[in-house]
């Protein structure tokens, strides 16, 4: 299972021209404030980081309207997952996800003894109904990424809220918001997460920010749990390196603003270029779009394809989208590149 997560290949042989649409990474790169802040911090790698990760949560705070006492910050959100999973789950637990839920909340769940339990989707959309109807009293988290990885699909808040309120008592509503930044007007849940104990958001450095190399994530959630999380979290688990670079690139509003506009304008005609291909996908809130083909032996032949062409994209096997591709939203050159690339592959 680690192995299907892994962040895919990065190097095609025989390429040098590689366009990567396999991770869901910022196509624009980090910030230039968030790479000048790493390179001063990296005068100082000769010292231990600060353990209480306080200027990042300030940041955090300031630009959420959050309380920064409430803040946890891991290595990736993929680390607050674990320490969740660590914390509130074990032999004889179960652990619910939707079921092409983001595959670290089944590995995280297993690795701390409990059980995965997968609720059906519908039309590729989280179903509330069927999460509440899986939800027993043994279920201790309930993980929900919204949008989410791979679909692209998400809920509505009134959906959350039903959720939250229908889940057992003892059950933790884990709101992962790794693609939350790319919806405008929308707070992932923290909302929700500030008004009741029993939801907590996991947000992410990685995509928006364009910090997937540096490895942070943060948490927000019921003090009681960000206190458990932080027992049980490293001391040192953030480089000052990635400190400095995640808080930089937290108070450049200018480069979160562009990237959103320019997401939401590429995924327009990305989308808009696979449907004039005559392929279907599913309306994506996300950085990425879940484009859907005859069946598992055409979806491999136009990955295989676009890889001898240098584009890398997400072949979901593991995620049990066999007929589908997952591609990741690029700058305009790179949805251009990739939709010449699919027409060339159509007209093979
Ligand atoms: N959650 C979702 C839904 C994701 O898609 C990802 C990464 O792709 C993560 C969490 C983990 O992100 P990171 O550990 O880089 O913060």
């Amino acid at each position: 299972e680690i192995a299907l997560y892994q962040g895919g290949a990065s190097r095609v042989a025989g390429v040098d021209d590689i366009l990567k649409l396999s991770s869901n990474e910022n196509p624009h790169g980090a910030p230039q404030s968030a790479q000048e802040a790493a390179r001063e911090a990296a005068g100082a790698m000769h010292l231990y980081p600060n353990t209480d990760h306080a200027g990042l949560r300030a940041a955090i705070g300031e630009v959420h309207g959050l309380d920064p006492e409430r803040i946890i910050c891991g290595v990736g959100s993929d680390e607050i997952i674990h320490l969740l999973c660590q914390a509130y789950a074990g032999p004889g637990d179960e652990v619910l996800h939707p079921e092409y839920g983001f595959l670290m909340y089944a590995i995280s769940a297993r690795g701390a003894g409990a059980t995965p339990v997968v609720a059906p989707e519908r039309d590729r959309t989280v179903d509330v109904d069927a999460l509440l109807r899986a939800a027993t009293d043994r279920t201790r988290l309930v993980f929900l990424a919204n949008p989410a990885n791979p679909t692209g699909t998400m809920i509505g808040g009134q959906d959350v809220v039903r959720l939250a309120d229908g889940l057992p008592d003892g059950c933790l509503l884990v709101l992962d918001g790794a693609y939350a930044e790319y919806v405008a007007d929308f707070d992932g849940g923290l909302g929700l997460a500030q008004a009741r104990e029993n939801v907590f958001v996991t947000r992410t450095f990685s995509k928006m920010y364009g910090l997937g190399g540096m490895r942070v994530g943060w948490g927000y959630g019921a003090q009681s749990v960000i206190d458990v999380l932080n027992r049980l979290r490293g001391p040192f688990n953030l480089s000052n390196v990635a400190l400095a670079a995640a808080e930089a690139a937290m108070r450049d509003r200018d480069f979160a603003a562009a990237c959103l506009a320019d997401n939401t304008a590429q995924r327009a005609r990305l989308l808009a270029g696979l449907a004039d291909l005559g392929l279907a996908a599913d309306p994506s809130e996300a950085n990425f779009v879940l484009a859907r083909f005859a069946d598992a032996t055409e979806a491999a032949d136009c990955d295989a394809f676009l890889k001898s062409r240098g584009i890398i994209v997400r072949h979901p096997v593991g995620y049990g989208l066999p007929d589908c591709l997952r591609m990741t939203v690029g700058t305009a050159t790179g949805v251009d590149r990739l939709l010449e690339g699919l027409a060339a592959w159509r007209d093979r």
